[in-house]
């Protein structure tokens, strides 16, 4: 079976940054995903049509169908109270680190820029914006969605949504 809209695959992947490997599935459960509801990044996606289980294959995605592209401007001073895990990072934060500041959306990853004694300058680019990213993917498998999981639009079970 290949990989259509309304299709589960499950895959294990590499992710890299040019010659950085950033993270790796390999050894944890396979990711599960429903193709054709944005579960995951527009490049990935398109590079997962019609493959099938036991496909190999390596993608580079620009940076605008990855994480997007680095906004201007996008420095902000937050109180240090306002970051996920405030009294842990006290006196330990250093500019290039990643740190998360909990907003009314949830957890917002961003880079630390400057440190200040109550405040903190962060870039609230993802810290991969602005990145080409290279997957080295291997589909695992594909099946039928249900008609559950197109309801809820996402991937049930193993590597997927669990409830
Ligand atoms: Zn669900």
């Amino acid at each position: 079976m290949k990989i259509n809209r309304d299709t589960v695959a499950t895959f294990h992947y590499r992710l890299f940054d040019g010659d950085k490997a950033l993270e790796n599935s390999h050894g944890d459960e396979p990711m599960a995903y429903l193709h054709g509801h944005n579960n995951i990044m527009a490049g990935l996606e398109e590079a997962m049509l019609d493959k099938e289980e036991g496909n190999e294959f390596s993608v580079t995605i620009p940076a605008e169908k990855a994480y997007g592209l680095r906004k201007a401007n996008s420095v902000q001073r937050v109180p240090i109270k306002h970051l996920h895990n405030a009294k842990q990072l006290k006196n330990k934060m250093k500019p290039g680190m990643v740190v998360h500041i909990n907003t009314e959306s949830g957890a917002k990853q961003v880079v630390v820029v400057k440190v200040g004694r109550f405040n903190v300058d962060v870039d609230t680019n993802h810290p991969l914006a602005g990145k080409e990213l290279r997957f080295e993917i291997k589909i695992e498998s594909v099946r039928v969605a249900s008609d559950e999981e197109k309801a809820h639009g996402h991937a049930h079970g193993v590597g997927g949504h669990q409830h």
